[in-house]
């Protein structure tokens, strides 16, 4: 499906069309990537309602602009294709309904429904050890049974249980009837889903102090779970959007012997294959999806400097890391999302976010995540953490490398401390 946007939107650049790619993020990148090697012309700019974005370059396509939705409904006939795992809903929602533009001037629209429910649950899954999870971070998430890790009769079970609550046929789950995101809303009408995860533990060869990956006995351990069996059930209950992200997050996923057969699906289907990887070993088979197919690496770089670097992997690697990740970018649609995560006393110091920000910015990274999720917001909410991300925000900015949001990533606190103020 992937492969017809990229088509159309060729077709409409070549009859002189306007077309606009929204938001700006890592999906409408590697579009546009693919878009221009298919036409040999870039869309005609990426769009966001971040002001902050507003007339910036991206860095891996030097002549790709963002600009505001307003900007880009000055010509009467633009166009758009909205690709956003966790926002598509949301943008096309506001364009049609409440700017009211034509549904036709946005080449991949869905019908849509207003819904006092919560987006993510309606949307994103994640398949876990224990259960099924809405693709969020909070504590009281709902927790759906996985059927003995079953997926034809779990994804049965997840797709009734997660449409009755929708129709207020069964109680949302009582920790999610106040949560922030629980609000009126735009799902779509199909109640497909835009992404599902893969978040079993698994087995890693770094030892983070924060997690519990390393363990020997974790070898081996992914042997019961399924992969691609899950996307095939999604697929025959016609519960996958026409563009699809798979993320995959199980322990170190470059190290998984199953991950084959879920790349190779990944890519017949051209879903968006979105790797959590500690980029330690250089993945051939990841770095061959990405020739043809959208892949995404995450990596937590969270230093700047090989010491502090093997202080929080337990592992002396940077080196070899970071020339991996010089031959993953290589790769004609691959894009690479460095994250921060903050680990108090040790890299909230000048030294190490300047040095991170500079090989970002010899990699010609757009995106960078930065992360306190996993810790006490006791930390986040103090004077030094604040300066220290507003450091990063600002050399980052410099270098016009942008702050992604990611929504799932972020408790409602977190927003409330982080948002607007710091430019993130
Ligand atoms: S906890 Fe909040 S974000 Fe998560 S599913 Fe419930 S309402 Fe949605
Ligand atoms: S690199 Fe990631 S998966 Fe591996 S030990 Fe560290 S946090 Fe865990």
């Amino acid at each position: 499906m992937l492969d017809k946007y990229v088509d159309i939107v060729c077709d409409k650049i070549n009859a002189e069309k306007k077309v606009y790619l929204a938001p700006a993020c890592m999906e409408t990148v590697i579009i546009s990537k693919m878009v221009f090697d298919k036409c040999g012309k870039f869309p005609t700019a990426l769009c966001d309602n971040d002001i902050r974005k507003h007339g910036k370059y991206l860095n891996s396509i030097q002549d790709m602009q963002i600009v505001s939705f307003d900007k880009a409904l000055e010509t009467k006939d633009s166009e758009f294709l909205i690709v956003s795992p966790h926002h598509s809903n949301a943008i096309m929602g506001n364009l049609v309904y409440e700017r009211g533009i034509d549904s036709n001037r946005i080449i991949n629209f869905q019908p849509l429904e207003k819904k006092h429910t919560c987006a993510l649950m309606a949307q994103n899954w994640i398949v876990e050890d224990r259960h099924f999870v809405c693709c969020c971070i909070e504590e009281y998430k709902p927790r759906f049974n996985h059927h003995n890790l079953d997926p034809k009769s779990g994804i049965e079970s997840l797709d009734e249980i997660r449409n009755n609550i929708i129709d207020g046929k069964i109680p949302m789950p009582e920790g999610c009837v106040n949560c922030f995101t629980n609000k009126d809303c735009y799902i779509f009408k199909s109640r497909k889903l835009n992404s599902f995860d893969f978040s079993f533990r698994g087995w890693c060869n770094y030892k983070c102090d924060y997690c519990s990956s390393n363990k020997p006995d974790l070898k081996g351990y992914n042997d019961r779970f399924s992969l691609e069996e899950y996307l095939i059930e999604l697929e025959k209950r016609d519960m996958i959007n026409d563009i699809f992200s798979v993320l995959f997050a199980v322990g170190e996923s470059c190290l998984n012997e199953k991950r084959f057969g879920l790349y190779d699906y990944c890519q017949d289907k051209k879903y968006f294959l979105d790797v959590f990887s500690n980029c330690s070993v250089f993945d051939e088979s990841l770095f061959n999806v990405a020739q043809t197919s959208p892949v995404i690496i995450r990596k937590s770089f969270d230093a700047g400097t090989p010491e502090t670097y093997a202080k929080i992997k337990g592992v002396n690697c940077y080196e070899k890391m970071l020339e991996n990740v010089h031959k993953y970018i290589k790769a004609p649609y691959l894009a690479f999302n460095p994250k921060y995560l903050f680990v108090p006393g040790i890299n909230d110091n000048e030294k190490d976010i300047i040095n991170f920000v500079n090989v970002c910015s010899e990699l010609k990274i757009d995106f960078v995540t930065p992360v306190f999720s996993f810790l006490d917001s006791k930390y986040f909410d103090s004077e030094h953490a604040k300066q220290m991300f507003k450091l990063l925000v600002n050399e980052l900015a410099k270098n016009n490398i942008m702050t992604a949001n990611v929504d799932t990533l972020y408790s409602e606190t977190y927003h409330k401390v982080y948002s607007g103020s710091f430019g993130f």
